[in-house]
Order: C-alpha cells, then sequence, then structure tokens
C-alpha cells in the first residue's frame, strides 16, 4: 500500500464489527449528487467487468473512452481509474440530473460509500475485511435514522456480488508484493490485457491455444469463453500461475 493510500486509511474512523452508523441516500436529498465528481477512483478488474456488460461495449473502447491508466510502483500491475469529464467541475460520466446512469453496474467503491472497506489475506485463500467511515461535510446522508453495520450496508447495496472476484485479485496482489514487489514489465502488461480486456483476452486463448498448455476441463472452457465471470476467474488463475508456477486452480500440463 503507498503512502497515500495508508494515510487516508490512517485519517477515517473504523467501524468495527456489530457497530452501526446512520445514514440514507435517495433522490431528492438535498445534496443528491453532490458526491460523483472530482473522484480518485480505481476499477479493479471485476468492476470494469460489470460497467462494460452493462454498457454493452467492448474492453478498448471502454478503457479509452472511461478510463486513465498507470502502472503500480509497488507492483507494477495496471491501475484503471475512473475518468472525470475535462473542465472545472470534473464530473463523472454517469452522474445526471436523475442520479447515476449505470446504478445496476455502478462500481464496488460506489456502493460501499460512505463506508471505505479494506482486505488483507487471512493465510487460507480468503481474506479479513475492515469497515471505514469516510464522513464528508457535504454528505447529509449521516443525518438520516437509517442504521447500518458494514456487513448489512454491504449486502442491501449488492457489494457481496464484488466482494468473490476483488477479493482474489487483492490476494494476487498480496501475493506479488510478498514475492518481493514489482513483476517483469512484460507480466503488468500481459495483466492488461488478461484482467481488463476479457473479450480480446478470449480471443487471444483462441489464437495462443492456451487451453493446450494447461489443465482444463471441457465445461471449464466453454465457460471461459463464453462468460466473462468465468473468463476471469481463469485470467487470474493464469496470471498467477505465470507469476508463482502455482495455484490452486489451476495447473500446467504435464506437472503433477
Ligand atoms: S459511477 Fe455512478 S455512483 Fe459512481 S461516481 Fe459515477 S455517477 Fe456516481
Ligand atoms: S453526498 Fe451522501 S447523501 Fe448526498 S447523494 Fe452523495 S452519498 Fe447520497
Amino acid at each position: 500500500m503507498d503512502d497515500d493510500k495508508k494515510e487516508f486509511l490512517d485519517s477515517l474512523t473504523e467501524l468495527e464489527e456489530g457497530k452501526t452508523y446512520n445514514f440514507k441516500c435517495y433522490p431528492g436529498i438535498s445534496c443528491f449528487n453532490a458526491c460523483c465528481n472530482d473522484l480518485n477512483m480505481v476499477l479493479t478488474p471485476y468492476d470494469i467487468l460489470r460497467l462494460r456488460r452493462g454498457l454493452n461495449m467492448g474492453s478498448v473502447d471502454f478503457l479509452r473512452q472511461h478510463t486513465t491508466m498507470h502502472m503500480d510502483a509497488d507492483t507494477n500491475f495496471p491501475e484503471f481509474h475512473l475518468r472525470m469529464t475535462d473542465g472545472a467541475s470534473r464530473n463523472c460520466a454517469f452522474n445526471t440530473k436523475q442520479g447515476c446512469s449505470i446504478y445496476e453496474n455502478r462500481p464496488g467503491a460506489c456502493r460501499m460509500y460512505p463506508l471505505g472497506r479494506a482486505t488483507r489475506p487471512d493465510g487460507k485463500g480468503g481474506v479479513c475485511e475492515q469497515f471505514f467511515i469516510v464522513r464528508e461535510d457535504h454528505c447529509k446522508g449521516f443525518l438520516e435514522k437509517d442504521e447500518w453495520t458494514g456487513a448489512s450496508w454491504k449486502k442491501d447495496q449488492g457489494f457481496e456480488e464484488y466482494t468473490a472476484n476483488n477479493d482474489r485479485y487483492m490476494n494476487t496482489l498480496a501475493r506479488i508484493r510478498q514475492a518481493g514487489g514489482p513483476v517483469p514489465e512484460k507480466m503488468g502488461h500481459m495483466a492488461v490485457l488478461t484482467l481488463y480486456k476479457l473479450d480480446e483476452f478470449q480471443r487471444f486463448i483462441t489464437k495462443m491455444q492456451l487451453f493446450s498448455r494447461v489443465e482444463v476441463d471441457e465445461d471449464r472452457q466453454k465457460a471461459v469463453m463464453s462468460d466473462e465471470e468465468a473468463t476471469l476467474e481463469f485470467a487470474l488463475d493464469w496470471i498467477e500461475l505465470m507469476l508463482f508456477h502455482s495455484t490452486p486452480n489451476l495447473k500446467a500440463k504435464g506437472k503433477s
């Protein structure tokens, strides 16, 4: 974690397990839409899958139009941010007077707001999670009566669909850091293709005959080529196999 991210989390109040906070956000609240501009929001591979699918866009067009990218110094992996509109307002492109135009597929960070969620590997392939309250002066939702724990907010906002994919990705990044840091440049570029351009990765699988190099049964092969959630799961397995030569759900052919 870089210093800016650590400093940001350190500045927030932790919402301990079982503890509650008051919050409600709805059209008609005086601050409606005040939070959807000037954001510095990282999009996970699953965020991008959902956004693209909701907008019915190819990955190349989506990434060009709606994101900015840099390589993270700790890992040498790509980090995509949601692009704000040009000009002084730096608005989110999906922010309309009626609210979020891609609400059903809004990114995980938008779902969790006003909570931040931090995770660390639990050593068993899963994660331990912590919630933090992001209390900003312009947000009047805290004056409402509805009461939430971190777990009930997560469920209400449909974040649970995001958890498995995002947590798996965070574990991969943690594994890279534990292994000593930045991956070779070539692997960083490979991660752009495999994790963020799933439609292109499907074509790459066919062109490079990847299934002939790993043990994948026919059902999984079909799923990987037709369902981008399965493609992303395979992409994470493939990346880990390339980087660490082992991953629980994928074996190279001929290896025991
Ligand atoms: S994606 Fe939707 S909820 Fe998220 S910042 Fe943009 S308009 Fe707001
Ligand atoms: S500022 Fe807070 S209450 Fe207002 S629209 Fe944004 S999240 Fe909802």
